[in-house]
């Protein structure tokens, strides 16, 4: 059949670009080869539990902030229920526990109470993040620089350093090769605008996106895996996809002047393209590093974990032994028992993923594919179950009771990322946000080829695949005259 545009992945990316071009009468048809759409944005069940895969905080959503409007426009706001997370985050190590709100006045005057030598660095970082944008525009011309770097130049307590990064899992595995600016726009957002998590579950929001693609005439169809880009000559016209499920396999072909990848670039580069135009863009890639995966150890809980005394939605926990900011990328790849991590009590925001009376909750920590590779599948399961209890004693010594309220626990590696949404390296926030990340890989591309994800260029989480998304539909209804 004949389309507008075909979209490949529905992420985040995808989904916000179709809903949008779909709101425009364009005619679309989504092509997911996962059975539910959202990419990293969905949940699962098991048991009498709703597991959320990919959400722990979204930035923004105050009124200025670009998904806001993004959401007033698409008429999401009335389906989906965004809940207010109600601080920013515990921060836990052997010197200091300390919660840092998201008000930045609070934060300020709690990190100046534990850092009173640090009063002007405290300053200078507020100044930064929150006027990201002026920075950025201030910085243009000029080299940039790494949080590391930027840190070191304003900040002399290490732990203090470590408590600002607390969250550094949000963005990337090593502060010394994370663009400032990248960093500041982001942790800026979560400041100035707060954080939400979504009643019920990022599923709903996924749901909700694909839902209005439908409701406006476009086609989603899951469990289709996109095999090959079609050409017409030179020139992109379509593309070939599979069915997934069910034992025939058919093998279908759609046509559409403009195609939108949400899929990684990676892939698209690798075996979506023309061997010529997949050898340009692999060129094109050639020095853009993939970003960090996460671990994340699922759980069910016989209670609110209220009631066993948690206060707390977001918990980051250093072990003692990363000293300094040089010490945490070693650390992301040191065993389990030491490595940083982050516990998310989504009963603390009534997040409707459990019944009356159970709760849910996930811990969250750097992850590597290398380290899960070549395992025989006994050795995979053991390890995973092995890392289960490890960050459940840890947790215990944390929350008391925390052991006895388990009900049910699950781990997913950085292959099972790798497996449901086929990132390479099994990536969640697209590239690896370097300073000074090449971009030139976009102007690589045929000119109908555009792409929609956290590998364009608003980078990773939900903010970054919403807003490429919406840009690219809106780039594309300039192109199109829609
Ligand atoms: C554990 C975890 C915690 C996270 N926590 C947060 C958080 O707290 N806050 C935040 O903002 N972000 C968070 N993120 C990151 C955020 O979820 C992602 O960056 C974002 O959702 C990525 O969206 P995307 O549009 O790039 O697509 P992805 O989510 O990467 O999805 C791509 C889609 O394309 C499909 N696809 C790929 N190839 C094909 C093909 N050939 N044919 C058909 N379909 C294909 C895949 O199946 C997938 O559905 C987290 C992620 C994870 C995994």
């Amino acid at each position: 059949m004949n389309y507008d545009v075909i979209i490949i992945g529905a992420g985040l990316g995808g989904l916000t670009a179709g809903a949008r071009l779909a709101r425009e009468e364009k005619k679309i048809l989504l092509l997911e080869q996962h059975d539910r759409p959202g990419g990293c944005a969905t949940t699962f069940r098991r048991r009498e539990f709703t597991m959320e895969v990919g959400l722990h905080e979204m930035d923004g959503l105050h009124p200025k902030d670009m998904k806001h409007k993004i959401f007033e426009e698409l008429g999401i706001t009335g389906r989906v229920e965004f809940l207010p997370v109600p601080e920013f985050y515990r921060f836990i190590n052997d010197h200091y526990d300390l919660v840092i709100p998201h008000d930045p006045a609070e934060a300020r005057s709690i990190l100046k109470a534990a850092f009173p030598g640090e009063v002007k660095g405290i300053d200078d970082y507020f100044h930064h993040v929150l006027n990201a944008r002026r920075i950025m525009v201030a910085n243009r011309n000029k080299p940039d620089k790494s949080v590391g770097q930027f840190l070191d130049e304003i900040i002399h307590d290490e732990h203090l350093k470590l408590v600002l990064l607390g969250n550094l899992g949000y963005f990337h595995d090593d502060p010394y090769s994370l663009s400032w600016i990248y960093y500041l726009t982001g942790q800026g957002s979560y400041y100035n605008g707060r954080a939400s998590f979504i009643k019920g579950g990022s599923q709903q929001l996924s749901g909700a996106l694909s839902k209005i693609i439908t409701e406006n005439g476009g086609t989603v169809k899951l469990n289709s895996l996109v095999t090959s880009i079609d050409y017409e000559g030179n020139k992109p016209a379509g593309v070939t996809y599979r069915d997934v499920k069910g034992r025939e396999k058919a093998v279908h072909s759609d046509r559409a002047p403009e195609i939108i990848v949400n899929a990684a670039v990676p892939s698209l580069a690798g075996s979506l393209l023309s061997k010529a135009d997949g050898k340009k863009l692999a060129a094109a890639i050639a020095s853009n590093k993939i970003g960090a995966s996460l671990l994340t150890v699922y759980y069910g809980f016989n209670t609110p974990l209220k009631r066993v005394g948690n206060k707390h939605y977001s918990t980051f926990v250093y072990d003692g032994s990363v000293r300094t900011q040089k010490d945490i990328l070693s650390n992301n790849h040191s065993d389990f028992s030491t490595r940083s991590f982050t516990f998310v009590d989504y009963s603390q925001v009534d997040a409707g993923l459990a019944p009356e009376g159970k709760s849910v909750g996930a811990v969250c920590c750097v992850d590597y594919p290398a380290d899960w590779e070549n395992l025989s599948q006994v050795e995979y399961t053991r390890i995973k179950a092995d890392v289960a209890d490890t960050m459940t004693g840890r947790l215990e010594q944390i929350i008391p009771g925390f052991r006895d309220a388990v009900a049910y626990t699950e781990v997913a590696t950085s292959l099972s990322i790798k497996r449901f949404t086929l990132n390479p390296e099994g990536a969640v926030y697209g590239f690896a946000q370097h300073p000074d990340k090449p971009t030139g890989y976009l102007s690589a591309l045929p000119e109908n080829i555009h792409i929609a994800s956290a590998w364009g260029k608003y980078g990773g989480g939900f903010s970054g695949a919403i807003i490429s998304g919406y840009m690219t539909a809106l780039d594309l209804l300039r192109k199109t005259g829609g």
